[in-house]
């Protein structure tokens, strides 16, 4: 990072400081001139380390951008000293799947997550992302952001590229034109492959053809991260895709989001995980991701058209609505997904979130600007209004869909970690999912502390050790010496997430400070100056002659 960035707080910066101390100690002649002063120095935390072990009594020393020690009292010089008095001190929680490329760039700070004590975010999920992917991890190193950032490579977006929005299997060249931004992705920095099969174009592709470019992603040391084909009524055979892409492809697989939509689905996490634990004993590398909430948050047209009706882009899908039948055929299957799957039964249970062609529909539901039409209330003149909407331009939606049963099992699983699905949302614009404000502090408050679903421990592992683990980041998720010092430091009896449904514009509190590479971002309830987060890249990442 950039010097000019030193120092960019109003007050000393801590290196500043350090010079000083140095200074003295070595014309002081003491024992502390042989080892550099620490920069700063958290007194008296409960260390939780990532690891899911039982919180220990210690102090951290932070020098530079790495923890320097970690003992249970150091007393050595510091430029400053925090006594954090009992708070937990854990590693920085690492946000495996984000779509933080929506607002990164206008919010470069990105409150509503450092405010639930993240510092990395990792975009480029559900089968889209930039592609190239070299420019856009170049703007926002220039950028300059509070958290680090890596990606995925989209394999949507690729086949998009490649192909189109059509339903049709590749040719063997247009197979290898997507094999190579795939292996261009990697090269990148990508940490591995993301599908989003639910969604057009991932929908129509076929399994073997996934296989194929997760063979290309996984030869680069990349994972394969799927928001899969279907999680309704046949949740269980996508969770079995999702495996077998691992296993045929040669590389760890992970089911993102994992959730149960849809009330006559509910009950159906114990096939799922079952079959999650059958995999891994039989030696299939296979993990899940879930944040902790029991609605979803997708586009309107997405969450509720069929894939056939959204073949081949916009245009056609407008053409689609405007032929009387066809119109007819997309609405009798908007009334099915309402009652039986994404609409919950009831379009009470759809409230949008954010429309970019009319503002004041956001926050309310799908009954009520139904009624606010001149229509009824029923589920027919509710899939009458959905197709009204995606007429108009679409929206963001939010569904509450999901059972609190299979919530909480997904959680509970060893082989979940937290991923919170979230973006940088403008404070107070629309009426966003809270999971972009809430998702850390909330498994802490309300699914360690109060309903103990998760132990502290194992909730910091499932935000930390466990999601660093999976990226290969060997140097970040743990409280040890020698590792980057992305921490967070929160009381945990008052940790805890106040972004609702209904008023999302709500930061977490309870977190006291937050440290990225070693620098303050978070502290006395405000953000600093300080940008020190860096654009991190994986494992097929090749070296361009820069330094
Ligand atoms: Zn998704």
């Amino acid at each position: 990072m950039p010097d000019s960035r030193l120092g960019s707080r109003p007050r000393a910066h801590p290196s500043a400081l350090a010079v000083a101390a140095i200074a003295a100690a070595t014309a002081a002649g003491g024992p502390a001139a042989q080892v550099p002063p620490l920069d700063l120095l958290l007194r008296g935390a409960r260390i939780v380390d990532g690891t899911g072990s039982p919180w220990y009594r210690g102090d951290v020393g932070i020098r530079g951008d790495t923890i320097a020690r970690v003992a249970p009292s150091i007393d050595a010089p510091a430029a400053r000293t925090i006594d954090v008095a009992g708070a937990v001190v854990a590693p920085g929680f690492i946000d495996i799947h984000t779509h933080a490329a929506r607002g990164i760039f206008q919010i470069p700070t990105a409150d509503n997550y450092v405010r639930q004590g993240v510092t990395t975010l990792i975009e480029g999920p559900d089968g889209s992302s930039p592609v190239p992917l070299a420019p856009f991890l170049a703007k926002l190193e220039a950028l300059g952001t509070s958290v680090n950032v890596g990606t995925f490579v989209g394999q949507g977006t690729i086949r998009s590229r490649v192909i189109g929005e059509g339903s049709r299997a590749a040719t063997p060249d247009e197979l290898q034109k997507m094999r190579a931004l795939v292996e261009e992705g990697m090269r990148d920095g990508a940490f591995g492959l993301s599908t989003g099969l639910f969604y057009v174009p991932g929908t129509f592709t076929p399994t073997d053809e996934v296989v194929e470019l997760a063979k290309a992603a996984g030869r680069l040391g990349g994972i394969h991260i799927s928001h899969m084909r279907d999680e309704t009524s046949r949740v269980l055979d996508s969770v079995h895709e999702t495996i077998a892409i691992g296993e045929r492809g040669g590389l760890p697989t992970q089911v993102t989001h994992h959730k149960i939509i849809g009330r006559p689905n509910w009950g159906k996490s114990v096939d799922t995980l079952q079959a999650v634990d059958a995999a891994r004993a039989r030696g299939v590398d296979v993990t899940i991701d879930a944040y902790p909430y029991t609605a979803s948050s997708t586009g309107i047209q997405g969450a509720l058209f069929p894939a056939w009706a959204q073949e081949g882009g916009r245009k056609q899908v407008l053409a689609r609505l405007s032929e009387p039948s066809t119109r007819a055929k997309i609405k009798a299957d908007v009334v099915q997904v309402i009652m039986n799957a994404r609409g919950g039964g009831d379009p009470k249970n759809i409230v949008v979130a954010s429309c970019d062609w009319d503002a004041s529909l956001a926050g309310r539901n799908l009954s009520a600007i139904t009624l606010g039409r001149g229509l009824q209330p029923s589920v027919e003149d509710a899939a009458e209004t959905a197709l009204w909407i995606v007429q108009s331009g679409g929206c963001q939606g939010i569904f509450h869909a999901i059972g609190e049963e299979d919530l909480e099992r997904i959680l509970r699983h060893p082989a979940t970690m937290i991923g919170s699905d979230g973006e940088v949302p403008t404070f107070g614009r629309a009426s966003p999912h809270p999971r972009s404000y809430g998702t850390f502090a909330r498994v802490l408050g309300v699914y360690a502390r109060d309903r103990r679903t998760l132990t502290l421990e194992d909730a910091v592992r499932k935000m930390s050790a466990f999601p660093a683990g999976r990226l290969g980041l060997a140097d970040r998720g743990l409280v040890r010496p020698g590792m980057k010092a992305d921490l967070v430091v929160f009381d945990p009896a008052r940790v805890r997430d106040l972004a609702t449904f209904e008023q999302p514009h709500q930061y977490a509190e309870g977190i006291s400070h937050v440290l990225t590479n070693g620098q303050i971002v978070f502290e006395s309830g405000a953000m600093t100056a300080a940008r020190p987060g860096r654009v991190l890249r994986g494992p097929g990442r090749v070296l361009r002659g820069s330094p």
